[in-house]
């Protein structure tokens, strides 16, 4: 199944769950708009290299589009799509004034230097920027970009339409960029995972946690998780996986992956199976790297109770209804993840109101957000008897149809 189809399956459980009325489907669906274009980059070589990148606007009923942009060399249209949906209905679950977007290029980012990096953004933003715009769509980072790829960004986009740092979040803290943002993403994976465990009656603390991926999601969910108490018995990235009964030490494993090494070459761990990861004995697993890891293929082997799902779209609907049907509690990525874009939001107001907030202040305000989202989705969750995946889409679903209908589109 394509990813914008197992986008399209949550949308309808949840859609027959409220009984939307079918007028709706096709405007909430479907996307809004699609760029599809060509990136021709000249190479270091002197020799021209043609990329394809892709922007999709999936709806805009409460707020400006939001969304990031990945670099990968998977990408393709129905990712992108996909995911613009998910933006969609992360953004209306956290009731933030966004509707949602995403973007991508295709391209293994490791391939070209930093010259050739600069001007595939630079051209790329040029190439969208007609929709782009602070009160109109706002691009952020995501697998493989980071700031320094959203200042390239804000800086092709501000030298046509002037100064501009709320045109894309995740910028750098040298300008516009937010105390807390390149955190947020991890840290609300964890703020909503202990929300929901406290609820079921568990608790983070004492917790056993297996990590996947070890990049800007990965890194902050284990430092975080260690923070409330929790020990990181298993982490992995790109290069393979490591285990450690005893715990792993994350100050110092995020010391070592920033010089550039992989998890594997670290001291004091056992290097295990890249895919073993996710299915070593713990009691939370937190995938955080790619989509579609845990399918009806390994799904039986997960020892975990707890899943919070760092990446986007990691479970496939197959496999989610199996761990739903034997227990395993599943905190979906509109929910686990949506801490990253909800810092967006911060930093963005902070840019348009021309006004600073600390960091202590930012993160009591994510921590609030999420931990508020958690309780709408379990309450949802509990008055149907279904998963809170399925409940964070009833929600958000029911929200933007609301603000689609007021408006007059649907
Ligand atoms: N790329 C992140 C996500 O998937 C953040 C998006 C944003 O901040 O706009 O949620």
């Amino acid at each position: 199944m394509r990813a914008d189809e197992m986008v399209s399956l949550y949308f309808r459980e949840a859609a027959a769950t409220i009984d939307l009325d079918e007028r709706y489907y096709e405007v909430l669906e479907t996307s809004y708009r699609e760029i599809d274009a060509q990136v021709p980059v000249h190479r270091d070589d002197g020799s021209l290299a043609v990329f394809r990148g892709y922007r999709v606007q999936h709806n805009g009923a409460r707020g400006p589009y939001k969304g990031g942009i990945r670099y990968h060399p998977e990408v393709d249209i129905n990712e992108v799509r996909a995911l613009a949906s998910l933006m969609t209905w992360k953004t209306a679950l956290l009731d933030l004034p966004f509707g949602g977007a995403k973007g991508g290029v295709t391209v293994d980012p490791s391939e070209l230097s930093e010259r050739e990096l600069q001007a595939l953004t630079r051209r790329f933003t040029s190439t969208i920027s007609h929709i782009l715009g602070p009160l109109r769509d706002i691009p952020a980072p995501d697998m493989n970009t980071d700031a320094q790829v959203m200042a390239w960004m804000m800086d092709a986009y501000s030298s046509k339409s002037g100064y501009s740092p709320a045109i894309v979040t995740g910028k750098p803290l040298a300008f516009g960029g937010a105390p807390g943002r390149r955190e947020a993403t991890g840290r609300g994976v964890i703020f909503s995972l202990d929300e929901a465990m406290t609820r079921r009656g568990y608790s983070l603390a004492g917790s056993r946690v297996a990590i996947q991926g070890f990049g800007n999601v990965g890194t902050y969910a284990a430092e975080t998780a260690v923070e409330f108490g929790a020990t990181v018995v298993a982490i992995s990235d790109i290069g393979g996986a490591v285990a450690r009964e005893d715990g792993i030490d994350i100050a110092r494993a995020m010391e070592h992956v920033a010089t550039g090494r992989s998890v594997v070459e670290m001291d004091d761990v056992d290097v295990i199976d890249g895919d073993a990861v996710l299915t070593v004995p713990c009691d939370v697993l937190i995938p955080a790297a790619l989509g579609e890891v845990i399918t009806t293929a390994n799904q039986g082997d997960i020892k975990a109770e707890w899943i919070a799902e760092g990446a986007n779209n990691p479970t496939t609907p197959a496999a989610d209804k199996l761990l739903y049907e034997r227990g395993v509690h599943i905190v979906p990525d509109v929910l686990a993840n949506g801490g990253g874009v909800t810092g967006s939001y911060f930093e963005w107001t902070q840019n348009i109101q021309q006004f600073t907030w600390d960091e202590a202040d930012f993160n009591d305000r994510l921590s609030k957000r999420l931990r508020e989202a958690t309780n709408e989705t379990m309450n949802t969750a509990q008055r149907h008897d279904i998963s809170m995946r399925r409940a964070a889409f009833c929600i958000a679903i029911q929200r933007v149809a609301d603000a689609s209908k007021m408006r007059g589109y649907a």
